[in-house]
């Protein structure tokens, strides 16, 4: 069955890629209940939080250079759109591009407008977006509201496209319509699938699409090693580039949960090979991925030579790492696949995996063939204990951390940092997704950990003096999943 089809909307991943919510046993058992879809996607009765499918489809589309963006829904759904802002405008400077600026209105979705209807409203947003920002193209993202109400964004994209003259791209992200948040990453990427990405009028065999959060510009010096060219996917790519990318040699990405779905379908419809190895975080990844893209652009030889070259360079140093850092136990918190990235890199700086934390796990992928970078993990690290599925809910998390008791906790959300630093545990923050490719990124982590460590004192006394926000009954409580239903032991 094909992956792409032209309907509106992409299939949820509960559905899709069969998706889980809760989970908790060790890898090897995960591994081979994903194989055999013996896991659902029952929750916890009780949330302490949450996020949306819209928050994810925003981190694609704000940063869409010459784009605007167009919120179909009550003016709180856009809440994070000054951070995606600061951000926005932080990463251009430092990658230096133009400063971007997120363009987007909301069409302010009321109570009256659910019983009569918002359409009018979405075509003046629409209208006001096209006369404040002059945009190549615009994006209507749904919302709870427009989706309950059963608002046509189809025909009023259509109408106002021919008026406009340029690509109006519905975004089906509607927060209720699934509890896997990343079904976001896919309707933003369905849209521009649909509406915007032409066919290629060549082929430029030393372009290599890497599809990444918005990060550091690491991968062009990296892939110009190989004298290959980077076509940095979504944030901050304008919409020329957005629709030329069926013209690259092959798709990376640095998190199979951003972008598996539009790698498998530049495969299947375009022609584009889609790396499919984890990606280059940990030493043997980095060499496998290195040899993937090399072998889709003819650069075999020179791979090696590169990776012999760049062995040589970090190995004094690592092993320095190693000798400071031994013994001591890590914890990962973090999305999917990109907890099995990071958790790569521990294995390679000489410590402990002592578990690991997922936002969600998809318990198969959008091709056969796409990397399953738990197993690679596995294969890698051996079986992990302590492994568990849980969107972030701190309450949960720590009693996990309180029972494992890590040295070290690596977390790639900022709002789950001051977590570990509350139980006296060093952390870091994982915020640039992009800071620990390749050798040199195994490097730095190391003497990031190593700094770290040297906080123990710091954090113990701030954990000393902290009350945590827990009734004592949850505080003396001795299983962490005491709030998990129907969970699979
Ligand atoms: S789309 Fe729904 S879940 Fe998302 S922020 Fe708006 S109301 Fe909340």
């Amino acid at each position: 069955m094909s992956i792409f089809n032209e309907s509106t909307e992409v299939e949820i991943r509960e559905r899709r890629l069969h998706s889980t919510l809760s989970y908790h046993g060790d890898a090897n058992d995960l591994n081979e209940k994903s194989k055999q879809r013996a896991l659902s996607c029952k929750g916890r009765y009780y949330g302490q939080c949450s996020d949306c499918a819209e928050g994810c489809a925003e981190t694609i589309t704000y940063h869409v250079i010459d784009a605007a963006v167009v919120s179909h829904a009550p003016v709180g759904c856009s809440v994070n759109v000054s951070n995606h802002h600061i951000l926005g405008r932080a990463v251009s400077n430092a990658r230096g591009l133009e400063t971007h600026k997120v363009h987007m209105i909301s069409s302010n979705i009321q109570e009256k407008d659910t019983v009569y209807g918002a359409a009018e409203k979405l075509r003046s947003a629409i209208y006001e977006a096209d006369k404040r920002f002059k945009p190549k193209t615009i994006f209507i993202q749904a919302s709870c509201a427009s989706g309950i109400i059963g608002e046509d964004l189809e025909s009023v994209a259509n109408e106002t496209e021919d008026e406009l003259g340029y690509p109006i791209i519905p975004v089906y992200c509607e927060g209720f319509k699934s509890r896997i948040w990343s079904t976001g990453f896919d309707a933003a990427f369905h849209g521009i699938l649909r509406r915007l990405i032409k066919k290629p009028k060549r082929k430029q065999e030393d372009l290599v699409n890497i599809f990444n959060f918005e990060g550091s510009d690491l991968f062009i010096p990296f892939l110009k090693k190989l004298n290959l060219r980077v076509n940095y996917l979504i944030p901050l790519a304008s919409v020329e580039q957005l629709e030329t990318i069926t013209e690259a040699a092959c798709t990376a990405h640095i998190c199979e949960t951003l972008a598996t779905y539009i790698a498998a379908v530049l495969e299947e419809k375009y022609g584009v090979p889609e790396v499919k190895v984890p990606a280059p975080f940990g030493i043997d990844w980095t060499d496998e991925w290195l040899r993937e893209i090399a072998r889709f652009t003819n650069r075999e030889s020179l791979a090696e030579k590169v990776i012999q070259e760049e062995h040589a360079k970090v190995l004094p140093e690592l092993d320095d790492l190693r000798k400071k850092l031994k013994g001591k136990k890590v914890y990962v918190l973090s999305g999917d696949s990109f907890a099995h990235n990071i958790a790569n890199i521990v294995k390679d700086l000489g410590l402990e995996l002592a578990g690991m934390n997922t936002l969600h796990h998809d318990l198969h992928s959008d091709s056969p063939l796409q990397a399953n970078t738990l197993e690679a993990l596995i294969k890698s690290s051996g079986n992990i204990k302590n492994v568990t599925v849980c969107n972030k809910q701190p309450y949960q998390v720590l009693k996990i951390l309180q029972k494992i008791k890590p040295d070290l906790l690596i977390v790639r959300h900022m709002n789950l940092t001051s977590l570990g630093t509350k139980l006296g545990i060093p952390t870091l923050f994982e915020g640039d997704a992009n800071y620990s490719i390749g050798y040199d990124g195994v490097v730095k982590m190391g003497r990031r950990f190593d700094e770290a460590l040297r906080t123990k004192k710091l954090v113990e006394n701030i954990a000393a003096h902290t009350k945590l926000p827990y009734s004592d009954w949850w505080l003396k409580q001795e299983d962490p999943f005491y709030f998990e239903g129907g969970i699979q032991k």
